[in-house]
């Protein structure tokens, strides 16, 4: 049996116990800690925004974007259908609702005519605008900012990024991230960097800064005795952790131009299976990190994204599906939804090929030449 590739393996820079170390030997075996500080001043300097909240969780850190945004019970947030669940649960925490919007083609992202409609239909139907908006920058491709934070300003509704898979990437020369009020980033173990698993909230300024450390600590006033105005969380990041994120953080850059490779050699190599598209970026305002290089294939192809699955999972490549769209989750029927098919026909058209910045050239031939191989003898 040829050895497994995997859709987005961990890849350690090698420096990473250094941290870890430190933290055995001053005994921070506790959340927050020196590691904590690091890395959230490392990622700071990286985004070019010092105002960057290390926490468990890319979810965690959702959810904090929405509590610091005032969304409460009642509430409606606007939220991207095409996306992982985790973009949307958060809202449900808040006892809000999300409302669903469709993607655009250029970018697959949250399409900006679809948003204004909700935001109009949402206010005729309840009476009051959705509280606030998330887009996601999904497989790392910035979504349409300009026109969705355009769209936004004109109803006064602040912007929080999903910006879990986009760490690197940019949009018209500034990171993913920075561009919304908020901002949310993941440190899963699939994700551009690894902590372990972890998040962070980037903010706008040192109040919002200090409110998120706050809120994230359980929400403990100065007082000499444990006294509370409002309900807090436990999301810090662990030091532990923020090692590992210190370490990562000496390769990140290595990582986003080794996914950015790996994605140029995919185009290459599929760029002569007629039907088939490498998805790129609709022009130089989007520069992805290609966290995942994704492909989709046309109607007259006769196939479905598992028939390919299966025929790598042969050759113990492993692929995904694209997202199942929320507006189609059993758990978010009710929900309210804006738009076409763009979302749906993406999901049972598309694959995410393996795109870890661990793999090789090799790898990345063999990958291309099981799915050739499929087309072919589709034909
Ligand atoms: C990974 C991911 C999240 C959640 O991040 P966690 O760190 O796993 O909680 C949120 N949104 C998107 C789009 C993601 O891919």
């Amino acid at each position: 049996m040829k050895s497994r590739i995997f859709l987005s393996f961990p890849h350690l820079g090698g420096n990473e116990m250094k941290w870890i170390e430190e933290a055995f030997k001053g005994s921070w075996v506790v959340p927050l800690g020196p590691n904590v500080n690091e890395f959230e001043h490392l990622l700071g300097n990286y985004l070019g925004n010092p105002y960057v909240v290390a926490l468990s969780a890319g979810t965690a850190a959702l959810h904090l974007g929405l509590v610091a945004l005032g969304v409460e019970a009642g509430d409606e947030v606007i939220c991207q259908s095409f996306t992982f669940a985790a973009s949307a649960n958060p809202i449900t925490y808040q006892g809000a609702t999300p409302v669903f919007v469709d993607s655009e083609p250029d970018t697959w992202n949250m399409c900006p005519v679809a948003l204004e409609n909700a935001i109009i239909d949402r206010k005729k139907v309840t009476g009051k605008y959705p509280k606030a908006i998330i887009p996601v920058h999904l497989y790392g491709m910035p979504a349409k900012m300009d026109e969705i934070l355009a769209v936004a300003n004109k109803y006064n509704i602040p912007v929080l990024e999903d910006a879990a898979e986009a760490l690197g990437s940019t949009y018209k020369g500034t990171m993913c991230g920075t561009l919304g009020k908020y901002g949310a980033l993941s440190f899963n173990g699939n994700k551009i960097i690894t902590t372990s698993g972890g998040g962070a909230l980037i903010c706008p300024d040192e109040e919002a800064d200090k409110r998120i450390k706050f809120l994230a600590t359980q929400a403990r006033e100065n007082m000499p005795y444990y006294y509370h105005n409002v309900i807090g969380y436990n999301y810090r990041l662990s030091n532990v952790s923020a090692g590992i994120g210190c370490g990562q953080m000496q390769v990140l850059e290595q990582h986003v131009a080794r996914r950015r490779e790996i994605h140029n050699l995919y185009t290459q190599l599929l760029q002569d299976i007629e039907g088939v598209t490498v998805m790129q970026n609709p022009s130089n305002d989007f520069d992805s990190n290609f966290w995942l290089t994704t492909i989709t294939f046309d109607d007259s192809w006769n196939t479905t994204p598992e028939e390919i699955r299966q025929a790598l999972e042969a050759e113990n490549i492993e692929t995904r599906w694209l997202w199942r769209p929320m507006h189609m989750q059993p758990v978010f029927a009710n929900a309210p939804y804006y738009g076409g098919d763009c979302a749906r026909n993406l999901f049972e058209h598309g694959l995410c090929l393996p795109s870890g910045s661990s793999l090789t050239d090799d790898d990345i031939h063999r990958v291309a030449d099981a799915i050739k191989d499929f087309f072919n003898k589709k034909k």
